[in-house]
């Protein structure tokens, strides 16, 4: 198995680094830097830039307008643009994308694909039910035929910007008289439809990315179907696949093990760097093999997907090793703030002008990470779901 890049990809490399270097805003790179909230004009400001240099849908085929990447192409892509500090793209793209590709109609891809790639639509995931999280089978959303349109009832929770949504991609039940994952269809529901109401959930770093959806008596036409009723689990978990495997994020690693480095140098404690204490030089050592390990073992299983070999968890393996080494990493930045770090100033995450210090700025980021990446650990199937997968893999 060969994990190092060819010429090619070195010059792929190349490119991706010069396409950020010149077209990459300053202004955005420095939101992603201090961490600063990223709104909706930000993301169509970089999907629109992408677009524009002919690099739209990063992560898809060619027959539907993508790149045709290789994964080892895409995890090169992703890797520069998380170190150059851009946005991530959209990640729900990267779901719906395939799966209208893989499960849609003609006149489905037809009608919603070419949207995407400027972001002229937005998408959101609702899958998640205050009853269904890990144990996704059994959520109550219930779809009932009438005529030529479902009536949908029930209740969505965790959805993540549904507030600037256009489109749901929503799991729903359409018979309760079988096994839970048996009667479960994958719907595509129109925000604007009569009957839905959207509440804000804000996040412990005063975020509002999360909501609750309520669908009461939402009328869906059965064209919205994606594949066939009662199928959806399939479905569910063929998007799943792709959620996890974006999740290996070692770019996003790389960058955040380069702000450890940053902060054990510019931060002091009775008149040494941290740098000097051998503790802290402990824990970054170990991180940094972390980190380098976690790459090996991407570019691992993106080899043996080429060879049609790869393991059904290596999905999970991935998104397991990636989020608790994130975790680690931002503890790491939050040790570095001492005392500083207990104060948060939620009006700097929102862009708002500060009068402070460098260095105070840099620590509320680093709290500000430390705070929001809790989350790695339980999005996209917790770490304990992620475990159990596993372990029945290689049982
Ligand atoms: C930031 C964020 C964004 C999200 N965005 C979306 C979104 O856009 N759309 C969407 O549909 N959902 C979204 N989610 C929801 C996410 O998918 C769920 O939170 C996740 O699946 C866990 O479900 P739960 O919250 O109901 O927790 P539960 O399933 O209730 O789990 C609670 C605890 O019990 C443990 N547990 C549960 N079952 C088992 C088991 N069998 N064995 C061992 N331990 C177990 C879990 O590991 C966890 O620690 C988001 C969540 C977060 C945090």
């Amino acid at each position: 198995m060969n994990l190092s890049e060819n010429a090619a990809d070195r010059e792929f490399r190349a490119q991706v680094r010069q396409f950020l270097a010149q077209h990459l805003p300053d202004d955005l790179r420095q939101k992603v830097i201090n961490f600063v909230w990223l709104n909706k004009a930000d993301y169509e400001c970089w999907h629109n830039l992408l677009a524009d240099y002919g690099w739209q849908g990063p992560a898809w085929s060619r027959e539907y307008g993508g790149q045709g990447w290789s994964a080892l192409q895409r995890k090169i892509f992703d890797e520069e643009c998380q170190l150059a500090c851009a946005p991530r793209t959209v990640p729900h793209l990267n779901m719906i994308c395939p799966v209208l590709n893989a499960f849609g109609t003609p006149a489905q891809k037809q009608r919603f694909l070419p949207d995407m790639f400027r972001l002229k639509t937005w998408w959101c995931q609702g899958y998640s039910e205050p009853g269904a999280g890990s144990d996704l089978a059994a959520l109550q959303t219930s779809a009932v035929r009438e005529g030529d349109h479902y009536v949908i009832n029930g209740h969505k929770i965790w959805t993540t910007w549904a507030h600037w949504s256009d489109w749901m991609f929503a799991l729903v039940r359409t018979n309760r008289e079988v096994k839970a994952q048996e009667g479960i269809s994958f719907v595509l529901i129109d925000m604007k439809s009569p009957g839905i109401t959207v509440r804000p959930i804000i996040s412990a770093d005063g975020c509002h990315d999360l909501n609750e959806v309520f669908l009461d008596n939402v009328k869906v036409p059965l064209d919205n179907l994606v594949g066939e009723e009662n199928k959806g689990w399939t479905i569910a978990k063929f998007l799943l696949g792709f959620e996890r495997a974006e999740m290996a994020a070692v770019g996003l690693c790389k960058r955040l093990l380069q702000f450890c480095r940053k902060a054990t140098q510019s931060h002091y404690l009775e008149g040494r760097p941290l740098w000097d204490d051998a503790l802290i030089r402990h824990r970054l050592a170990e991180l940094e093999m972390r980190v380098k390990v976690h790459e090996w073992t991407t570019l691992r299983v993106l080899a043996s997907e080429e060879a049609g070999t790869t393991a059904s968890a290596a999905p999970s393996m991935l998104k397991l090793a990636s989020s608790e080494l994130q975790q680690d990493l931002t503890r790491l930045l939050r040790d570095c703030t001492g005392p500083r770090g207990t104060q948060y100033l939620r009006a700097l995450r929102q862009g708002e002008a500060v009068e402070l210090e460098d260095l105070r700025a840099f620590d509320n980021a680093l709290v500000a990470n430390y705070i929001d990446w809790r989350k790695v650990t339980v999005y996209g199937g917790t770490t304990e779901v992620q475990k159990t997968i596993t372990a029945k893999t290689f049982a």
